[in-house]
C-alpha cells in the first residue's frame, strides 16, 4: 500500500510524536469559563457545582402499589383459610393527603405514589385482599415496610443530587429536575470556527469545473464536533489568500473559542496559515510523526485556541480524532476525553512506516470473543470512504516490514458499534 497523497508541507518543521503534541495541546486549551443554563440548555454540559436536593427525594411515604394500608401487626396471622377483616376508614389517593388514618383493625384504600396514612405501616397487595362492604377480608400476611417507599430513600434533603464535574445525561437531568431549581452552572459548549482554505476549493451543491474540490473537510469537522457537543460554525472558503484568513479569523475573535482550519500546508502552495499569523500570534508550526496527516499546527490567535490541520480529508478526520476532539471536550469540562480503546487481532497483514506511527481505518467486530480488526482501504490520506466503512483507527507504531495478519494491536474507536 503506497501513500498517493503525503502530506509534503513543512519540510523545515521540527517532528513530534504524536503524545508530546497530544500533552501539549492538552496542557495549554482552557477550560471553559462556567455559565447559567436553564435545565433543557444545561443538558449534555457538564456541571460545575455540587447541586443540593432541597428536600428529601422521594419527599414523603408512598405506596408502590395499589392495595390496603394496614398495620402489620393487624395481618400477622391471616391466610386464605382465616383471613382478617379490617374496617375500611378512607382512601389515600395520590397528590393529596390521606383522607383517612390506620387505627387497629383498620386499613385506608391506597393507590401506587400515594402517601401512606397515618398508623399504617404497611400495604397489602390489592390482589391479597377482598373488599366486602365496608370492610376488607385479607388473605396473606405482610411485614412491616412492605411495598412503602420510605421518604428521602433516593436522596435525602441537603444531600448533593448530582456533583460539580459530572456530565448531565439523562439521569442527572431528571435529578435536577427535582432540585427546587430551574438553572444550573455548568461549562458551555465550546463555539468552534471551521476554516476550509484553498482557491480549488467550491461549497456542497454547487457544480464543478475541471480541477475544482467541493469542501469536505469543513462538514467532516461539522460532523465531528457536533458529535463531540461543541458548536461549530462553519465560516466557509477561505482563499489561498493570508490577509483573507486573517480576516476572518479575527472578525471571529469576539464569538469563537477555538478555530480549526484546514487546508494551504502543501509544498509550492506556500503556507497560508503561518503567513498570516506565525508572527502575530502564538502558534507553533510541527509535523507530526504519524499517518495520515503529518503536517500540523496549534497555538493561540487572540487568545483563542487555533489548530492548522492540512487538507488531506483523512488527515483532518485522524487530526480532530487524535488532538482536537479531546481538546475540545476539556474545554467543554469533559474529564474522560479519549475514545475507548480495545485490542484487536488483525485480519491481514498491515505494512507499517518505519518513521512514523500509522493510523489504520479498521473495521471491528466480535468474533468469538475477541475483536477482529479489518482493513477498509488503502492508507491513501484523501481516501475519506476508508473511514465511513470503518469504525476503528488501528494505531500501527512506527517500524519495518508488516505487521502480519494474528497480530494483536490497539484500536481507538471512533463510533458507537450498534451505528454500523
Ligand atoms: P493542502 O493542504 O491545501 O495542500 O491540501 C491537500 C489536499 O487536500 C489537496 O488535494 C486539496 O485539494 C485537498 N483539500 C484541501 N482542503 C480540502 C477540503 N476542504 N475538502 C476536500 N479536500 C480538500
Ligand atoms: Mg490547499
Amino acid at each position: 500500500m503506497v501513500d498517493t497523497a503525503h502530506d509534503h508541507g513543512d519540510e523545515g518543521a521540527p517532528l513530534r510524536s504524536v503524545d508530546d503534541v497530544r500533552t501539549e495541546v492538552l496542557e495549554r486549551v482552557p477550560v471553559l469559563a462556567p455559565i447559567e443554563l436553564t435545565l433543557q440548555e444545561a443538558y449534555g454540559c457538564v456541571l460545575a457545582e455540587d447541586v443540593h436536593a432541597d428536600v428529601d427525594i422521594p419527599g414523603f411515604a408512598s405506596s408502590g402499589i395499589d392495595g390496603f394500608a394496614v398495620r402489620a401487626s393487624d395481618v400477622a396471622t391471616a391466610s386464605s383459610d382465616a383471613p382478617v377483616t379490617l374496617r375500611i376508614s378512607g382512601r389515600a389517593p395520590v397528590g393529596r393527603q390521606p383522607e383517612a388514618t390506620v387505627g387497629g383493625g383498620e386499613a385506608v384504600s391506597i393507590a401506587t405514589g400515594a402517601p401512606v396514612p397515618a398508623g399504617a405501616d404497611a400495604v397489602v397487595p390489592i390482589e391479597d385482599c377482598r373488599i366486602d362492604g365496608p370492610t376488607v377480608v385479607v388473605f396473606r400476611p405482610t411485614e412491616e415496610g412492605r411495598h412503602i417507599r420510605p421518604a428521602g430513600q433516593d436522596v435525602k434533603a441537603g444531600d448533593v443530587l448530582v456533583t460539580a464535574g459530572r456530565r448531565i445525561g439523562p439521569p442527572e437531568l431528571g435529578l435536577l429536575a427535582g432540585s427546587g431549581r430551574a438553572s444550573f452552572v455548568v461549562h458551555p459548549r465550546a463555539r468552534v470556527v471551521v476554516l476550509s482554505t484553498g482557491d480549488e476549493l467550491v461549497e456542497p451543491g454547487k457544480a464543478l469545473s475541471y480541477g475544482q474540490v467541493r469542501d469536505a473537510n469543513g462538514y467532516t469537522l461539522y460532523g465531528g464536533l457536533r458529535d463531540a457537543r461543541a458548536v461549530p460554525y462553519l465560516a466557509g472558503i477561505i482563499r489561498d489568500d493570508p490577509e483573507e484568513l486573517k480576516e476572518a479569523v479575527l472578525g471571529f475573535a469576539t464569538r469563537a473559542d477555538c478555530f480549526i482550519s484546514s487546508g494551504g500546508v502543501s509544498v509550492g502552495e506556500r503556507d497560508v496559515v503561518k503567513r498570516a499569523f506565525f508572527r502575530r500570534g502564538d502558534v507553533g508550526f510541527y509535523r507530526v510523526a504519524m499517518q495520515p496527516g503529518m503536517p500540523q499546527a496549534f497555538g493561540f490567535v487572540e487568545d483563542i485556541p487555533y489548530f492548522r490541520l492540512p487538507g488531506n480529508p483523512v488527515s483532518v478526520f485522524v487530526s480532530f480524532e487524535l488532538f482536537i476532539r479531546p481538546a475540545v471536550l476539556k474545554m467543554m469540562g469533559r474529564r474522560d476525553v479519549f475514545r475507548p480503546e480495545i485490542v484487536a487481532v488483525l485480519d491481514e497483514d498491515l505494512p507499517r512506516r518505519h518513521d512514523r506511527m500509522q493510523f489504520a481505518r479498521v473495521r471491528v467486530s466480535r468474533d468469538q470473543g475477541r475483536w477482529r480488526a479489518t482493513s477498509t482501504g488503502l492508507a491513501g490520506s484523501n481516501l475519506l470512504s476508508t473511514v465511513s466503512r470503518a469504525n476503528g483507527l488501528a494505531v500501527i507504531p512506527a517500524g519495518d516490514g508488516d505487521v502480519a495478519a494474528g497480530s494483536q494491536v490497539k484500536v481507538l474507536l471512533f463510533r458507537a458499534l450498534e451505528d454500523a
